[in-house]
């Protein structure tokens, strides 16, 4: 072997190790890649069975021997699987991140829990409502959600087994339905009272408890308080009708008196008329007589010049009667005029007295919209006409969304505001025969009579985009307010309890959809 080949065979063998070299780290990456991909794909297993599936084939070709160009067929079937269930994924997580905040809300609402639980409940619930809904976020959050109803538990159980003395058990289920409506009820019931009764102290107390929430023992004593309320402003109002009927009553009598008496008046100068016309009569007879006997016209004249005398005395008589039955009836027809200019002040001061108390009655303070007794009073003649004519009736159910978190932030008086800029927009954006009404704290009912499904579907969306629309402003900042809404049409066999059922389920769905939308019950259809 010559010089040159030598260095020719020393050169490949270098280029051979490094080639080898190269490989080696090649083979090693992919070796990695494939346990990576393996791992990966350990992390997915279980969520869609297809994909299970397809994961198995993939770690078949990448374990021992590695099969390359099936892996890569495998690969092509996962990114189109991948893929088709993205959309159903993403539901899924919008799902669970619904679920955690509902629940942590009803949690963070329960009257029994401990006040360090609550504020625990009302931070995560801020956590995750800022937060994007993904696969990531879901779980730590699912796991923090079951610390909190894991204390939550504890504490009930602990109070259950030995309630502390003077303080309420933690209220069930059921009882916080009815504790709702009856704390709803409540606070129409105190809207409706008069503006003095609202401003004593202690219903002042009552209002605002309403409307922060408040335990049983405390909902008990606010119903004292507004049923003592009630039946003073009954008590007051009924002292003000007697004395209405009683001052009707002097002034029909004082009319009465002054009638009877001037009857009297007139029937007495009746009878003075009658003798007067009866004398005067009998002085014209003298005269004829005197006349008639005559003998000489001296004497004649003396008797005639006597009797025209006592007819011009009998005149001045009748005359002066005369007068005073006008005085009398004058003075009657002054004091009747006096006493009815009277009468109808009272009247119509009365009037109104009624008419500002049915006003009351049929709104709601806060807002100046009909209220829950006036949504009775027409759902009850909407519906009869309903069944009578048979044409479309829809109803729906609007909720405010978060508005807990409006008071929780911008303070209470904010929140009211914000009820009232919403019924304005939503009077607005509705037609004449339409009805709203304020169901109850940030909820609405409306009332769609002659309404195609079409028309309905239209008519929500307007009301939805246009409060989305409205520019709120608190402590400098802007703030998105949003509702969802439920609706039912009345169809063949339904009562109204039935639609608003409907309605109302279909606002559950619209809640945990997402919110900020509108969904119609499609029920029998
Ligand atoms: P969701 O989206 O699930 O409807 O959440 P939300 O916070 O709107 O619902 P939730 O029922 O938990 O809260 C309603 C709050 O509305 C609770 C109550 O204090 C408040 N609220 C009720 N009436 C009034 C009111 O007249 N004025 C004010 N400022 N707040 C009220
Ligand atoms: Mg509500
Ligand atoms: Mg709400």
């Amino acid at each position: 072997m010559d010089n040159g080949s030598q260095v020719t065979n020393t050169k490949l063998d270098l280029t051979n190790q490094n080639q080898q070299k190269v490989l080696r780290s090649f083979k090693h990456q992919i070796d990695t890649l494939s346990q990576f991909i393996l791992r990966l794909s350990k992390f997915y297993e279980g969520a869609v069975p297809a994909l299970d599936k397809e994961l198995q084939t993939l770690r078949g070709h990448l374990g021992g021997k590695i099969n390359f160009t099936l892996a890569e067929v495998s690969v092509g079937k996962l990114t189109a699987l991948l893929m088709e269930n993205s959309d159903q994924v993403r539901l899924q997580n919008q799902k669970s991140h619904n679920l955690i905040e509902n629940a942590i809300q009803s949690l963070q609402e329960n009257n029994g829990l401990p006040e360090a639980l609550k504020e625990d409940a009302q931070a995560f619930l801020r956590q995750v409502r800022q937060s994007q809904a993904s696969v990531f976020t879901s779980l730590p959050h699912f796991e923090k959600a079951l610390e909190l109803f894991q204390k939550a538990l504890i504490n009930f159980q602990a109070r259950k087994a030995e309630p502390p003395p003077g303080e309420s058990l933690p209220l069930q289920n059921a009882t916080l339905v009815l504790h709702k409506e009856i704390t709803d009820e409540l606070r129409e019931l105190v809207s409706q009272l008069t503006t003095s009764a609202k401003e004593d102290p202690q219903l002042k107390k009552v209002r605002d408890q309403l409307a922060k929430g408040l335990d049983h023992e405390q909902l008990l004593e606010c119903c004292l308080i507004i049923i003592r309320t009630i039946l003073r402003e009954v008590i007051h109002e009924r002292k003000h009708a007697e004395r209405f009927v009683s001052s009707l009553h002097s002034t029909l009598d004082k009319v009465s008196q002054s009638v009877t008496h001037s009857i009297e008046k007139s029937e007495s100068t009746f009878q003075l008329k009658t003798d007067n016309t009866a004398q005067l009569k009998q002085q014209v007879l003298n005269i004829e007589v005197a006349i008639d006997e005559a003998e000489n016209i001296k004497l004649l004249r003396k008797q005639a010049g006597e009797y025209l005398a006592k007819i011009a005395a009998t005149i001045d008589t009748r005359e002066k009667a005369d007068q005073d039955e006008q005085r009398v009836l004058m003075k009657l027809l002054n004091e009747m005029r006096d006493q009815l200019s009277h009468l109808e002040q009272e009247t119509s001061e009365y009037k109104q007295r009624l008419l500002q108390q049915k006003y009351r009655s049929h709104h709601d303070e806060l807002t100046q919209i009909p209220n829950r007794s006036a949504y009775n009073d027409r759902i009850e003649l909407e519906y009869r006409r309903w069944r009578r004519y048979g044409t479309e009736l829809s109803m729906a159910l609007v909720d405010v969304d978060h508005f807990k978190t409006i008071n929780d932030n911008y303070g209470h008086a904010a929140g009211d505001k914000t009820l009232q800029v919403i019924a304005q927009q939503m009077s607005k954006c509705l037609r004449s025969t339409d009805f709203l009404a304020r169901w109850g704290g940030e909820e609405f009912v409306l009332l769609f009579p002659q309404t195609s499904e079409g028309e309905l579907e239209a008519a929500l969306e307007k009301v939805r985009l246009q409060i989305a629309k409205i520019p709120f402003r608190f402590k400098q900042q802007s703030v998105k307010i949003t509702v969802s809404i439920g609706a039912a049409s009345f169809i063949e066999g339904d009562d109204v309890h039935r639609v608003f059922e409907r309605a109302d389920r279909a606002l559950y769905t619209a809640k945990t959809q997402g919110r900020n939308r509108s969904v119609i019950d499609q029920g029998k259809k």
